[in-house]
């Protein structure tokens, strides 16, 4: 039997990419993973189909897992031989107990080694635009648990030193004794006036930040409803804020986006709009589904020689196509002499994973111009082949068939709504969308649809529409349409969405 080793890794403090790339690394080879509530469940995502995941988050209040199993259940998985995440909130070593893990496992003689992580006591100011120290400012910082009352005899936190010697104070853990805490530093001699800021789950979408002084945080915290998980900064490094903030004043920030397309597809759209700070709520509306008879498709194949052109339509055409030509144990080489297009750059993409570089990309993302692109290149007496989903449009065949080409559109995949669709949409509008994203006209149709017809759940959401067909479908359904990308594409999509909404920055 191998030996066990538990890694404590630190997954940072929310933002699931701002964990180390060993912590990441590990994550992906573990043979079990412990985790706590702090702890991104997207990281989870990379962990192996196999992995024994353990949730051993403790509710703040309820003591579900108590310190001593958690180590009991580390120290075992350990002896069993297993390589082991314990995967904690920021760094395992600020305030995550990872030093009694520790301590445990070197009792049991269980080999283990600490991969830090980002603290929240540094991210969360770092994503409110407030640097801990500054030459003209601030020349030290303490992090400090506020979980203890200062005002107890026995505290351990010695509130009077830290309110005369540390510059900044970045106190962790300390929403229910905010107004203890500040009236502490106060009567050991700071300011009153001395500015306050919180931020509550910072470097999240949902990231909020309160700012004011040391007299007036504590109402104002109440009144706000500002709980934990936050990071209370004490300093006048908070003054920064206004001139250096630079994550929460995006235009995007915070918004929840609707995102409607196929699970895998929605994921690149969610990605660009995580990184501009919204909040992107996927409802994939239409499922990829391979057919059960590729007989037609494969004919093809076999043939791919005979055709003068192919012409992909979608990324999803393309990988059913490949897949099939692998699993008929032919290779791109059958494709010897044969033009192909590609509509879309993601469809131009898709094929570069193959090692196809396409021989046309129409400078129209919509079929009709597309279709006029690909006609100009003379396409009369030409043999095209265009694999397709199943209920396409027929603009495409039609128009290069009008033009003379002998068109054989075959389809390659289905797409369907997938069955518990109707019941996450109805939680998705109940948590409120300020924009929605259509990127197909089949996506309109299928909301449309899933919403029995009637769009008053949209009726306050920003609608914005990849291109001018999306557009029209949604106005035909009873939709107001605000924004049409320009460029019809993602990057596009999510440029015209934030232009809209440049002028529009809040502030709590
Ligand atoms: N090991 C963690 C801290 C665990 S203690 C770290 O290094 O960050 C839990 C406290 O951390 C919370 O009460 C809160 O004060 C702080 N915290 C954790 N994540 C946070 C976040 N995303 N935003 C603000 N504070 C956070």
């Amino acid at each position: 039997m191998s030996e066990g080793v538990v890694w404590l890794v630190g997954a940072g403090p929310g933002d699931p990419e701002l964990i180390s790339v060993k912590g990441l690394r590990l994550i992906q080879s573990a043979d079990a993973i412990v985790y706590d509530r702090l702890a991104d469940g997207r990281l989870l995502d990379h962990a192996r189909d196999d992995s024994i995941l353990t949730d051993v988050g403790k509710i703040p209040g309820r003591r579900v897992n108590r310190q001593e199993d958690i180590n009991r259940l580390l120290v075992e998985l350990g002896i069993a031989g297993k390589s082991v995440v314990r995967l904690k909130g920021g760094d395992p070593f600020v305030f995550g107990r990872g030093g009694e893990e520790a301590e445990a496992l070197v009792d049991a003689g269980v080999r283990f080694e600490v991969v830090p992580g980002i603290t929240s006591a540094i991210a969360a100011p770092a994503y409110a635009g407030i640097p801990l120290t500054h030459r003209k400012l601030a020349s030290s910082f303490t992090v400090v648990t506020g979980s203890e009352d200062p005002t107890k005899p026995d505290t351990s936190v010695d509130w009077e030193a830290l309110a005369k010697s540390s510059d900044t104070l970045a106190v962790l853990m300390g929403q229910s004794n905010l107004r203890v805490i500040a009236d502490a530093l106060v009567r050991y001699g700071r300011g009153p006036q001395t500015p306050v800021a919180l931020v509550q789950w910072g470097t999240e979408p949902y990231q909020r930040t309160l700012v004011g002084t040391l007299s007036d945080i504590a109402d104002r915290a109440a009144a706000a409803g500002i709980g934990a998980p936050a990071v209370t900064i004490v300093g006048d490094v908070v003054g920064l804020r206004d001139a250096i903030r630079w994550f929460d004043n995006r235009p995007l920030f915070g918004k929840r986006v609707l995102v409607t397309r196929t699970r895998t597809q929605a994921s690149a759209l969610s990605d660009m709009l995580t990184q501009q700070g919204a909040q992107p709520v996927e409802l994939p509306t239409i499922e990829i589904q391979p057919l059960d008879d590729y007989a037609e498709l494969d004919g093809a194949l076999k043939n791919a020689g005979t055709y003068d052109w192919v012409v992909f339509s979608s990324a999803n055409a393309v990988n059913i196509f490949f897949e099939r030509m692998q699993a008929l144990d032919l290779d791109p080489r059958a494709l010897y002499g044969v033009q192909i297009a590609a509509i879309g750059p993601a469809t131009k993409s898709r094929l570069l994973a193959y090692n196809i570089i396409a021989d046309f990309i129409p400078t129209a993302f919509v079929a009709e111009s597309a279709v006029a692109e690909l006609n100009a290149l003379g396409m009369d007496g030409k043999r095209v082949l265009l694999p397709q989903a199943e209920i396409a449009r027929d603009l495409m065949r039609a128009g290069l068939a009008e033009r003379g080409a002998s068109v054989h559109a075959i389809a390659v995949y289905r797409t369907v709504t997938p069955p518990d669709t109707a019941e996450r949409l109805q939680e998705i509008i109940s948590g409120g969308i300020d924009i929605a994203t259509f990127t197909s006209s089949s996506t309109v149709s299928n909301l449309v649809e899933l919403l029995g017809g009637n769009t008053d759940a949209l009726k306050d959401a920003t609608i914005a529409c990849i291109g001018p067909i999306t557009a029209e479908r949604a106005a035909d359904l009873g939709l107001k349409v605000d924004i049409v990308a320009a460029e019809h594409t993602i990057a596009g999509l999510i440029e015209a969405v934030e232009s809209h909404f440049e002028e529009d920055v809040k502030d709590e």
